[in-house]
Parts: C-alpha cells; sequence; structure tokens
C-alpha cells in the first residue's frame, strides 16, 4: 500500500487524478477500521492531513463552510450558534478521541444510512462543495447519498467545504441506541424549524438505505402551521396534529430488521423522536425564537 502525502489542495487533486482508486483518509475513523479489519486493501492512502483548508471554516451571512476535515469537538465549541442541529449531532458521535479525529467529510465519504451528521444536514439545508481537476459542483445534500454506503462523488473528486444553512430557528436532533456513548444508532431523527421561509425540514438516519427527509411529514406540517396562523400566533400545535406529523415520520421510513433493532421498532421510534423534537422546538420558537409582531 502506498501511502500518498499532498500539501496542498491542488496536490490532492492531481493524486486523486493520477490515481482514482485511491482512498482519501480524514480523521481515519472510519478509513483504519477498515483496513484493520481487512475490508479494504487499496493500492494507495491518500492523506488529506497536511491540507489546512480542509480544517478551516467560514461563517458567512446566511451559510457555513465547514472544511471537510473540521473536527466534531470543533463543531460542538465553534458553531453551536449557527448550527445547532450539527452541534447537538456530533455530541452524539463515539467519544472524545473520535470526536477528536472524525469529522463531517469523513461521514459524507462513508455515507452511512446511521452516520449522525447526515439528518442534522438534510434538516438544516446543506450542499456539498465537491472539486477534481475538472473544476468543482455543488451536490445539494438530498442528492447526495445515492444508496447504501454510497455516494455522489465521482472517483477523481475529493469533498472540499460542506455549505450548511445559518440556523434562522430551533434545532433537534437525537438518536435511539442501546447507551448513551460509544453507539452507532439504531435510528435517528433531526428537525430544523425555519421561521425565515416558514417551512420546517427533516432527517432520518439509520431507518431506510440511505439518510432521507420525510417530505410528505414536512408538507403536511408545512401546510398545518401555515393554516392555523402557527407562525404569527405561537399556539401550542394541537396534539393531533404532532400525531399525524409523527406518523408521517413513521412512514416515511424503509427500515430493516439487524442486529440493532427490528425494523417495526425503528419505525415506531423515529415518530416519536419526531413528535419530541416537534414539542422541543416549537417550545422554544414560542418564547425566544419568535421576534414577530404580536407574538405572544
Ligand atoms: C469507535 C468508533 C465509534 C464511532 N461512532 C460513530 C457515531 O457514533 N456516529 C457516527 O456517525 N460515526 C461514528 N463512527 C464513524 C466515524 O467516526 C465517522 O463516520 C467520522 O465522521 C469519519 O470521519 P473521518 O474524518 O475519521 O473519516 P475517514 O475515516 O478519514 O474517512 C471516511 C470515508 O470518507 C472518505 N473521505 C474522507 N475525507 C474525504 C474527502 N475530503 N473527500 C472525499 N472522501 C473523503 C474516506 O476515503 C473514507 O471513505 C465511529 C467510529 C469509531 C471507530
Amino acid at each position: 500500500m502506498d501511502f500518498l502525502r499532498p500539501a496542498s489542495w491542488e496536490e490532492a487533486l492531481a493524486a486523486k487524478a493520477e490515481h482514482p482508486t485511491a482512498v482519501p483518509i480524514a480523521g481515519g475513523t472510519d478509513v483504519m477500521v477498515e483496513i484493520n479489519f481487512d475490508h479494504r486493501r487499496p493500492a494507495y492512502l491518500l492523506d488529506l492531513n497536511r491540507i489546512e483548508l480542509l480544517r478551516e471554516w467560514e461563517v458567512g451571512e446566511e451559510n457555513v463552510r465547514l472544511g471537510a476535515s473540521v473536527p466534531y469537538t470543533q463543531i460542538m465549541e465553534n458553531l453551536r450558534t449557527e448550527l445547532p442541529g450539527l452541534a447537538l449531532a456530533s455530541h452524539t458521535v463515539a467519544s472524545p478521541q473520535i470526536r477528536n479525529r472524525g469529522g463531517v467529510g469523513g461521514n459524507l465519504g462513508t455515507a452511512s444510512p446511521a452516520g449522525d451528521a447526515h439528518p442534522a444536514l438534510l434538516a438544516a439545508g446543506a450542499e456539498v462543495e465537491v472539486e477534481s481537476v475538472r473544476g468543482s459542483r455543488l451536490i445539494p445534500i438530498d442528492a447526495f447519498y445515492t444508496g447504501v454506503k454510497r455516494n455522489a462523488l465521482q472517483p477523481d473528486e475529493l469533498i472540499k467545504t460542506v455549505h450548511i444553512k445559518k440556523a434562522d430557528g430551533p434545532q433537534q436532533y437525537s438518536k435511539v441506541g442501546t447507551r448513551n456513548a460509544m453507539v452507532i444508532a439504531v435510528c435517528a431523527f433531526g428537525l430544523a424549524l425555519h421561521p425565515e421561509t416558514r417551512t420546517v425540514r427533516t432527517g432520518i438516519g439509520s431507518a431506510a438505505p440511505t439518510p432521507i427527509r420525510a417530505k410528505e411529514a414536512e408538507s403536511f406540517l408545512n401546510a398545518a402551521l401555515e393554516e392555523g396562523g402557527f407562525w404569527d400566533n405561537g399556539k401550542i400545535i394541537t396534539p393531533s396534529v404532532a400525531k399525524q406529523f409523527a406518523d408521517l415520520v413513521s412512514a416515511a421510513a424503509n427500515p430493516i430488521d439487524d442486529v440493532r433493532g427490528t425494523a417495526k421498532y425503528r419505525r415506531h421510534a423515529v415518530g416519536i423522536m419526531a413528535r419530541r423534537q416537534l414539542g422541543w422546538t416549537w417550545e422554544q420558537y414560542r418564547g425566544t425564537g419568535r421576534t414577530l409582531e404580536g407574538a405572544a
């Protein structure tokens, strides 16, 4: 196995063009497990650790540009206000050691349906900026996941940055696991309220072949909130609306039975998380989040 160590982004792109089968390694918290267990024996490893720009982030007017290798710990410590859903999700990843190494670029590279960043990215709204020597392109997060552990990257492309919408309202993330730390999600759910556009977005993890949004549930809730004037009057969402939303989230899941849980349990649990998160985020919106005139 050859180890390629580019000193710059341009060198990394050139190396990936020359060796499209080279496996990029950032934190290595997925790659090294696969190599140690002999699940993968690539001819080339492409070490991205000397590339400073992958560890940088920038907070703009509307988006955060998050370098692919920014570790979870940095997201938790520095981007909690701008990216609350992703910061909460980062908290649930593994242990401090893994959170100091692993990042969102690696989570996207692996594209496991159980990856914790995905529901938060889907709910917030994100685009993945990928680049090769041929140029760069932005992939909407919904189009990034193409199958179980598959993504939309071409063999010569690398993930450079993830553009994530700054929170304009409350966000939540939770996952179900057999214990509180070092656990892969049995299933997970993320919710973001977007008062500016009067919409909600969701993300479901580990309950379908890929991370997905519950689009029918979103449409239902968007219509119900609009119809009832909820964004303006800040009333408590009725239990029947919350239940219907949760049922539609459950229906959007397409889980399997596996060692971590049954399909039935996963479908049930994502619905419970959806209902709870709607309650938490809406309470927050009714309290500090709502600035519209007439807010009660
Ligand atoms: C003990 C343990 C516990 C874990 N617990 C969790 C957990 O709770 N939740 C969770 O989501 N994950 C968990 N993981 C998995 C892992 O930590 C995450 O997926 C992490 O985000 C991977 O990031 P990384 O930088 O280490 O990726 P790496 O291992 O370096 O890379 C992962 C994949 O992404 C590719 N890649 C990396 N960077 C790029 C790039 N810039 N462009 C293109 N491809 C790239 C690699 O080639 C590889 O295919 C755990 C892992 C371990 C070992």
